[in-house]
């Protein structure tokens, strides 16, 4: 048995060259003597490789100064109950915009402790796009803007915003890092690790400082962003070994020539996906409006769903795993995150070619 090409939706596939330095390293990590999983957060040589992991994820990012970086746990999940609370005064409304499974869920839970008003939603067109900008209902007093740039399960992406609004809030889960990213433009980005930053168990926050100021209501320490920001992100222990291989995922990136050329690499890998769905005579198809195709996650369905078992048995025997589509929308679902390579996505066109030529 050897290591398959990897299409899991998340936890994601994480870069060899990453995972060989763990196993490396494992045992005695630099002076610690001890592995990085049995040192104190607080020793000084834990501490450098925090500072360094957000030195690094700030230059690759191009994050600017007044912003803080936060490593956080919970999931993107816990920030859907935490954004409301630390941004929005009770009785205070938040604008969701909803292009997928992922807003809906953050709306949904917002909703327990803020108004919420859905200033656009593609639900209508079951999520295969993008309402356009022009027509999103924002709120003159909204407490901020939440928009999911990258809906993991439906497969839609999208940056466009609108010219003025209230601080935009963006759940970036599965595509942080894909792609150069404007951070100006967002008042907050989080998310969890586990597609495109390292394992789960920590999720990343970008935050403008002036929206740790807000402080719109009194929270315990442990809830409060701020105190997260003024704790260094070690208000309590935080998830060590997530940091360590997410500090190691950052240089990788760095290595790999930052966020151009690992988005280049990402536009190749989706535009030759798409172009083998596109080009099999509609055997299989992808939903979603071309303009709003995500780079990362790549659904898309057979003619008929009796071919998905056989489809799946076969991928696997070819070594090409993670495959199966969520159940909300069928099929399959092709998650093309950065450590899943062109020869990866080049062996899955190939799969599909010859599945075709025996089913089609
Ligand atoms: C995976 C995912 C989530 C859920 O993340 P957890 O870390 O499991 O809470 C939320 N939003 C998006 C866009 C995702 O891709």
């Amino acid at each position: 048995m050897s290591r398959a090409h990897n299409f899991s939706a998340g936890p994601g596939a994480l870069p060899e060259p990453v995972l060989r330095r763990v196993q490396e390293e494992l045992l005695e990590w630099r002076t610690a003597r001890a592995s990085v999983m049995e040192i104190s957060h607080r020793d000084k040589v834990f501490v450098e490789l925090a500072e360094k992991a957000e030195a690094d994820l700030r230059e690759i990012l191009g994050v600017p100064a007044n912003y803080k970086v936060l490593f956080l746990q919970g999931g993107a999940t816990t920030q859907f109950a935490l954004l409301p609370m630390n941004l929005a005064a009770p009785g205070q409304a938040a604008d969701y915009v909803v292009t997928g499974a992922w807003g809906e869920k953050a709306a949904k839970e917002a909703k327990t402790l803020c108004g919420v008003k859905i200033a656009a939603s593609s639900e209508a067109q079951n999520f295969t796009t993008v309402p356009d900008v022009a027509s999103w209902k924002l709120s003159d007093d909204a407490a901020f803007l939440h928009v999911t740039p990258n809906e993991t399960i439906h497969g839609v992406e999208f940056y466009d915003l609108p010219a003025a609004s209230a601080a935009v809030v963006a759940d970036v889960s599965s595509t942080i890092l894909s792609r150069p990213l404007d951070v100006s433009k967002y008042g907050v980005l989080y998310a969890g690790a586990q597609k495109n930053i390292g394992p789960s168990g920590i999720t990343v926050m970008i935050v403008r400082e002036d929206l740790l100021a807000r402080q719109p209501r009194p929270l315990p320490q442990i809830l409060n962003y701020k105190a997260h920001a003024d704790n260094g992100s070690m208000l309590n222990t935080p998830p060590t070994f997530a940091w360590y291989v997410s500090a190691l995922v950052f240089e990788w990136i760095k290595g790999e020539g930052g966020l151009a050329a690992i988005g280049a690499r990402n536009q190749r890998k989706a535009q030759a996906l798409y172009a083998a769905i596109d080009g099999s005579g509609g055997f299989y198809t992808n939903k979603v409006d071309p303009r709003y195709r995500s780079w990362m996650n790549v659904p898309f369905v057979l003619p008929n769903a009796e071919l998905d078992s056989p489809f799946l048995k076969g991928a696997e025997a070819a070594g090409l795993l993670g495959l199966k589509g969520h159940r909300a929308v069928g099929g399959m679902r092709a998650s093309i995150y950065n450590a899943t390579g062109e020869a990866a996505v080049a062996a899955l066109i190939e799969y599909m070619g010859e599945f075709q030529r025996k089913h089609g």
